[in-house]
């Protein structure tokens, strides 16, 4: 199915199993306890920690569009820490990058080292240095947050395979919209909904997507047994806001190559990453692997107070060290340590019409500068 058709077919996904009198949106189902007469049975619900309708709908949403069944996960931490826990053993060698999403190397670092797991880094834009041999799981994130680095996922995922390790690739900077790993060979994917798929700035969620079925077990139990749940508002308002992802995110790209080139060619712009560009470094593989070249730029201004001045001179970005919203926002990531020019700023291309949010950028870039 092409993506305009999950897309399509979202949309009425849940009438198609609608008998007369049920209304059409999607009821949330606060339920801890579920009647249980008898003996326990499979797909019947039991308890709020196993079954949660709400959780069922936004699930086979999801799966629509990742075609892959899904988990969902109350954050995308907790997606990626049921996946880490549920592959990896004591022994066992992990492959992270070393300049993507800062909390994964935390978590694999504090708690999987401890249980014996050996961790190793490596920078995203030379990943396939040194190979796969021997690794029991490698994860992946591109284009990579925030440096915009892009990896080749049909190479890196086949090589895994054929060392006998499980590639699992962080999805949430492109959405199921933008670049599909399962097809190119991933293993597993993970996302944080907190990002664009949630989009209103209002929600945390995450999910795992896999077709292999011994590991969705395995993810499954991990969710079951750690307790590690969405409560069912959350999952209510995240398969809400998926009805206008498609949308969203389209109208997000297209504003982010519109603007791109402009803020490029800025005077106060010492240099910009967006896949997008034809002179950016990953623009030859980003256009092979992704269907868009997703709403994140990266601008470095001349210095830590050039930069927040333009963040914070600017009527049209929220300073947010999120993404992914309806609004745009802006975020000078060396505040957080990131491995970047103290003048590096993350823009977040929102849903905006382009030309008033042009303009309001082009003006706080002039009035930083
Ligand atoms: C935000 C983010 C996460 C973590 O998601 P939460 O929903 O905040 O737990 C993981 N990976 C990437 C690339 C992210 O941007």
């Amino acid at each position: 199915m092409s993506d305009d058709e999950k897309a399509a077919r979202l949309h009425h996904l849940r009438s198609e199993a609608l008998a007369k009198g049920d209304p059409l949106a999607l009821p949330v189902t606060l339920a801890s306890m579920f009647n249980l007469p008898g003996d326990p049975e499979a797909g019947v619900a039991g308890y709020g920690r196993m079954d949660n309708p709400t959780w069922d709908a936004l699930e086979a949403a999801l799966g629509l569009v990742e075609d892959a069944p899904v988990l969902a996960f109350p954050s995308g931490m907790a997606a990626i820490a049921a996946v880490l826990f549920a592959v990896v053993k004591a022994g066992d060698r992990v492959l992270i990058p070393s300049d993507g999403y800062y909390t994964t190397r935390l978590l694999a670092d504090r708690y999987l080292a401890k249980l014996g797991v050996e961790i190793e880094t490596r920078p995203t834009a030379t990943f396939d240095t040194g190979g796969f041999e021997g690794f029991a799981l490698v994860f992946l994130e591109t284009p990579s947050n925030p440096g915009l680095d892009v990896i080749d996922l049909s190479a890196v995922c086949g090589a895994v395979r054929a060392a006998g390790g499980v590639s699992v690739v962080d999805n949430t900077t492109m959405t199921p919209f933008g670049q599909r790993p399962l097809e190119l060979g991933a293993d597993v994917v993970v996302a944080s909904d907190t990002k664009a798929p949630g989009g209103h700035s209002d929600v945390l969620m995450g999910h795992v997507a896999s077709r292999d079925e011994g590991l969705m077990e395995e993810v499954a139990a991990w969710r079951k047994l750690s307790g590690a749940i969405a409560g069912p508002f959350e999952a209510w308002l995240l398969h809400r806001s998926l009805e206008t992802l498609e949308l969203r995110f389209a109208r997000m790209c297209d504003s982010a190559e519109v603007i791109a080139p402009r803020l490029a060619a800025h005077p106060a712009v010492k240099a910009l990453r967006y896949p997008g560009l034809a002179d950016d470094p990953a623009h030859g593989l980003a256009g092979r692997q992704m269907t868009r070249f997703g709403f994140l730029i990266g601008l470095t201004l001349a210095d830590r107070d050039t930069a927040e001045r333009f963040i914070n001179g600017c009527g049209m970005l929220a300073p947010t060290t999120s993404f992914g919203g309806t609004h745009s926002t802006a975020e000078r990531r060396a505040r957080w340590g990131d491995d970047v020019a103290p003048g590096f700023v993350r823009l977040s291309i929102g849903v905006e019409p382009v030309e008033p949010l042009w303009r309001a950028l082009d003006a706080a870039l002039s009035g930083a500068a």
